[in-house]
Parts: structure tokens; C-alpha cells; sequence
């Protein structure tokens, strides 16, 4: 988790371009954008992936969920977005900490973005 480029987000450590905050979890635009709007919410506890919610830990999941639509709106995505996680290697994940990605501002094609 020390070298944890997301956990390091969240503490700080390294800078974001943060769009949301709160103690749970963090949004931020993603670094190398594929849409207009492209952002990443974290919680700020580390769950590697998808894989690693259990019922346990999955408040916070619900509370990413729960504010999704408020940043959608805050971002003016009026005619849609799409909300992906990468969970392990087929799937591309490059980051090993759980995040969703927020894609939207144009009309997107069935790959990721
Ligand atoms: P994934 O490939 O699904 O694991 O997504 C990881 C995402 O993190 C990619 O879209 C990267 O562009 C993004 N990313 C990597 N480093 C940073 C960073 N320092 N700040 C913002 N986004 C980043
Ligand atoms: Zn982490």
C-alpha cells in the first residue's frame, strides 16, 4: 500500500486535479483523458480491485455509487456518460487500487472509451 499511487493520491502526496471530496473517497480527472470528461473515483481505503469488495467494505462502494450522479451533473454530462472498472490483467487493470472510471462529453463507442 506504501507504494500505492492511488493512496498516495488520496493522502495527498501526489497531486490530482480533484473534482469531489469527502473523508471516504476521491475524485480526480484522469491523466491521460479518453473522453471529454474522464475521471476516477477512489475510496480512500485501499481494496485492489473489484475482486477485493466483500461485504465488509463495500459501504464505500455504495457511497461511490451514491455520488456518481451528483458529479455526472456537476460535470454537465446531460446526454450520458458510462462508469467502468477495470478488475485485473484481461481486463487492462494498470492501477491496483479499486477505481471507476467516469467517461462521458461525446458519444461513446462499445470500447472502454
Ligand atoms: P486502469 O487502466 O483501469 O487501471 O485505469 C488507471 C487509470 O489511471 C488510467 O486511465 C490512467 O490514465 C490513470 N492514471 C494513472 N496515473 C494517474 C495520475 N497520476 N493521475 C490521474 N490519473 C492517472
Ligand atoms: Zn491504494
Amino acid at each position: 500500500m506504501e507504494n500505492c499511487l492511488f493512496c498516495k493520491i488520496a493522502a495527498g502526496i501526489i497531486p490530482s486535479t480533484k473534482v469531489y471530496e469527502d473523508d471516504l473517497i476521491l475524485a480526480f480527472r484522469d491523466i491521460a483523458p479518453m473522453a471529454p470528461t474522464h475521471i476516477l473515483v477512489i475510496p480512500k481505503t485501499h481494496i485492489p480491485s473489484v475482486d477485493g469488495i466483500t461485504a465488509e467494505n463495500s459501504a464505500v462502494v455504495a457511497h461511490i455509487f451514491a455520488t456518481i450522479p451528483a458529479i455526472a451533473r456537476e460535470e454537465g454530462l446531460v446526454n450520458g456518460y458510462r462508469v467502468v472498472s477495470n478488475c485485473g490483467s484481461d481486463a487492462g487493470q494498470t492501477v491496483q487500487h479499486l477505481h471507476f472510471h467516469i467517461l462521458g462529453g461525446k458519444q461513446l463507442t462499445l470500447e472502454m472509451a
